[in-house]
């Protein structure tokens, strides 16, 4: 049987008028192999059903549009209204941006079938890490295909076990998993807490270097990290810092520049990493800007760089348009702040209670796991896309729907979104 398809796989292969209708048929197994898979399904089985038992079992909507404020989802005839993407500034969808992702892809071709090192790197790949490493004033940039893939691969290179690493216990996943590769002296402090960075400071004050590793934003509170302080703590105690700015990069500071801009402290955040797949056009991508030397030694050492393949053309190129609008105007930057602070105080005068401050992500507390998850599909009810989180993602007893402006929303979408949420917000008493 297996020959049989592989056969068959071979004949279409060689005659291109087949290849798009033939069904090939499925490999079928020998016994022996058989017995493994029953036992790794039995195995899987019990792991999913605990993930549903759970409660915690993450669905997907399908979308059949392109992303934006407005989407349409399978399963529903009429258009929603979408608060639950990062596309922070509108950019996914912003018809220059796509203009440039064409140009490249017509210029520069699909992908490059190679890392960079060996014949990845197009100029246009060059350019866009001049344009950050000059967007966030840097000395240089490196690209990577994902934000989480420069965070796996910064600390490993940066670190050894002589130096040490001060981690916020709240960190994303991909900071904590860059950090378990490393081998330096690890110390995780609590969430945004001064007293506690201080300690662990003075605690590894014996190592040879220390790395105060910080979400610029984080994600789920929107909550932002006290930097100023945190430079300030690190100037005390002779240590770096590096910054994860996915939840800023584009719109917060006067410029659109990140926290480090919000809060004054440019010029002594040692290390960012960022991406490309939220606010900066939102397809993909990741990279890491701070000195030059860093950057060399991670395009000689970093492993998500040397053994992962290139940026595809296109979505340098949406990156590439969405910085250039960004650095020609403040204008969509300071748009985004007034679509935030519009939402959050109309919920807040309605009664509800936000986490975070000033940040697009608006965190609406609902304690409830249950209560979360139903009022998020009432939400839907009325045409409005939010997302119900809960335990084990955010803290028990800490339910929350987690909504998200977005510079391309108008006053009417937020203010229908702030209707929706006072409608269901009254129906299961959460206001009056
Ligand atoms: N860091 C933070 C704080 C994030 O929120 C994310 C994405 O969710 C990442 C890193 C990973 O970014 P990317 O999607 O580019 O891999």
């Amino acid at each position: 049987m297996m020959n049989r398809s592989y056969q068959l796989f071979r004949t279409c292969l060689t005659c291109s008028s087949l290849r798009s209708l033939v069904v090939l048929p499925q490999f079928t197994f020998s016994s022996a192999q058989l017995s493994s898979l029953a036992q790794l399904t039995q195995i899987l089985d019990t792991e999913l059903k605990g993930i549903r038992d759970a409660g915690t079992w993450k669905g997907e909507r399908v979308i059949v549009s392109k992303q934006g404020p407005h989407i349409h989802v399978e399963g529903r005839k009429e258009g929603i209204l979408n608060f639950c993407a990062n596309n922070y500034l509108g950019l996914s969808s912003h018809p220059e941006v796509i203009k440039s992702a064409a140009k490249a892809l017509e210029e520069y071709g699909a992908g490059l079938s190679s890392v960079r090192f060996i014949c990845g790197t197009q100029n246009l790949h060059k350019s866009l890490e001049t344009k950050l490493s000059k967007f966030h004033q840097r000395e240089d940039a490196i690209l990577y295909a994902s934000c989480f893939d420069a965070n796996a691969g910064i600390f490993e290179v940066l670190l050894t076990p002589e130096d040490a690493v001060l981690s916020d216990e709240l960190n994303h996943a991909s900071i904590i998993d860059g950090i378990r590769l490393c081998k330096a002296n690890k110390y995780r402090y609590k969430h945004m807490d001064l007293n506690d960075l201080e300690d662990k400071l003075k605690e590894a004050q014996k190592h040879r270097l220390r790395l105060i590793a910080t979400d610029g934003v984080f994600s789920m509170d929107g909550d932002i990290s006290p930097l100023k302080d945190i430079c300030d703590l690190a100037d005390q105690y002779k240590a770096l810092v590096f910054v994860d700015e996915c939840h800023a990069t584009g719109f917060m500071g006067p410029r659109g520049r990140g926290t480090d801009e919000l809060l004054g402290v440019m010029d002594r955040v040692h290390i960012i990493n960022s991406t490309l797949g939220k606010a900066l056009g939102g397809a993909a991508g990741g990279y890491t800007t701070g000195p030059k030397v860093l950057i060399e030694l991670l395009r000689q050492r970093s492993r998500p760089y040397l053994f992962s393949n290139t940026l595809p053309p296109a979505v340098v190129g949406s990156a590439s348009k969405a910085l250039d609008l960004l650095m020609e105007s403040n204008v969509i930057a300071q748009t985004m702040a007034d679509k935030t602070k519009r939402f959050r105080t109309k919920m807040t005068a309605a009664g509800f209670t936000l986490a975070g401050k000033d940040h697009p992500i608006c965190p609406v507390m609902l304690g409830d796991a249950r209560l979360a998850s139903v009022m998020a599909e009432d939400m839907l009810e009325r045409g409005i896309y939010v997302i119900g989180f809960s335990f084990p993602v955010v803290p028990k007893g800490k339910a929350r729907i987690r909504v998200q402006i977005s510079a391309a929303h108008s006053d009417q979408d937020i203010d229908q979104c702030v209707e929706a949420f006072i409608d269901v917000g009254r129906k299961y008493d959460v206001i009056s």
